[in-house]
């Protein structure tokens, strides 16, 4: 039998030939072959719709180190993780990152790893964009919801705009390639939409835009900010020729083809459409919590097995309990009557 056969059927059966370990699948048929860490909860911006502007941080005691991130996101790339992707909090200001991107790509040497990649703000990536690269990060998904200097400051309180467009220089010419992610604002950024496109486009980005989550209380009304994606697109639309397209990235996001400029045009609506069904992720927060859902409560604490042996066996039973709890999908609701957050936690925890 052909080898693509043979890895497919054992997947199929939950067993993946190539691995030591069972393959993580879901009671639902879903495999987990793609895990997003937020590897602090940290940040050196204040974004209004993702944190408050006195966040309390966790004491540093209760993170895990560096070596610890890498055993864990080591034990699940034996279990079958195909892409890791490290976000925050701003991953990059977590000190001695660089170490997790020079140990875990050893992974991608041999051939276990498909992607390590990251999101961030880009306020460091013009210090680190060659040492990612060096360390065969391919991609990077760079956070930018303006082109203009002072709506940047005040979306995110504390960052400039000329930092991390100068961050986004650096990956690019470092060989990265670059996607812009951008969440639609109402009343901030919406008019922008057409020039973050073409700007995008004609640097060779793909742009997605992404509809506000109800994550964390950060002290403004959810309904102030929320605008809803359908009408986004339905308005770029009446500019450009929008053309669905089948591609994926394995992430939610569902793109079209902008006829006029090239380039694709990503939309990520959690709220307006459900992507669960082919949810292939979970999420690990920088305390070694393991979410199944973005959008639900239920997690499963891994620090503990993870620092009560130094085999896996303990780590693995975790892990599979908590995988056979994976949920069918999310419950996030915005309307007159849920203003509080669905969820308490804020997206810095999770990463998003
Ligand atoms: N600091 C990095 C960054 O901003 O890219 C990585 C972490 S950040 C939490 C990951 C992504 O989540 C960013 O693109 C950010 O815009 C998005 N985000 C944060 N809070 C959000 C919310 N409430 N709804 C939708 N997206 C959110
Ligand atoms: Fe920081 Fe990213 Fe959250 Fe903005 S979205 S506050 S950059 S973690």
């Amino acid at each position: 039998m052909p080898m693509g056969a043979q890895m497919e059927q054992g997947k199929a059966s939950g067993f993946d030939a190539t691995l030591g370990q069972p393959a993580l699948i879901d009671p639902f048929g879903r495999a987990i072959s793609y895990l997003r860490v937020s590897v602090t909860d940290r940040c050196d911006f204040r974004c209004v719709y993702c944190m408050s502007e006195h966040m309390a941080f966790l004491p540093k005691a209760d993170l895990l180190t560096l070596e610890e991130l890498d055993r864990l996101c080591s034990a699940f790339v034996e279990r079958g993780v195909r892409k890791l992707r490290l976000t925050g909090g701003e991953p990059l200001v977590r000190r001695g990152i660089m170490t997790l991107f020079s140990t875990l790509s050893r992974h991608l040497a041999a051939g276990r790893l498909d992607d390590l990649t990251l999101t961030t703000n880009g306020s460091q990536l013009a210090k680190y964009a060659g040492e990612l690269a060096a360390y065969g990060v391919r991609r990077v998904n760079v956070s930018l919801d303006t082109l203009d200097p002072e709506k940047f400051r005040a979306i995110t309180r504390w960052g400039g705009l000329s930092q991390v467009l100068a961050g986004i220089d650096a990956a690019q010419a470092a060989g990265l390639k670059v996607k812009i992610n951008a969440v639609a604002l109402k009343g901030v950024n919406e008019d922008e939409f057409p020039d973050l496109i073409e700007w995008a486009h004609g640097r060779g980005m793909d742009l997605t835009l992404i509809e506000v989550m109800p994550l964390g209380d950060i002290g403004e009304g959810r309904l102030d900010q929320y605008l809803p994606l359908s009408m986004v697109r339905a308005r770029l639309g009446e500019r450009f020729s929008l053309e669905d397209l089948d591609y994926r990235t394995g992430g939610p996001a569902r793109y079209v083809k902008v006829a006029e400029t090239g380039g694709r045009l990503g939309f990520i609506t959690p709220l307006t459409h459900n992507f669960c069904e082919s949810c292939n992720r979970v999420r690990i927060t920088c305390t070694g919590t393991l979410y199944m859902c973005l959008g639900q409560e239920d997690a499963a604490d891994l620090r503990k097995p993870l620092r009560a042996s130094e085999g896996n066996d303990l780590l693995f039973a975790v892990i599979d309990e908590a995988i056979a709890r994976k949920p069918k999908g999310h419950d996030f609701i915005i309307d007159r009557r849920h203003q509080r957050p669905a969820l308490a936690r804020h997206m810095s925890v999770t990463g998003g």
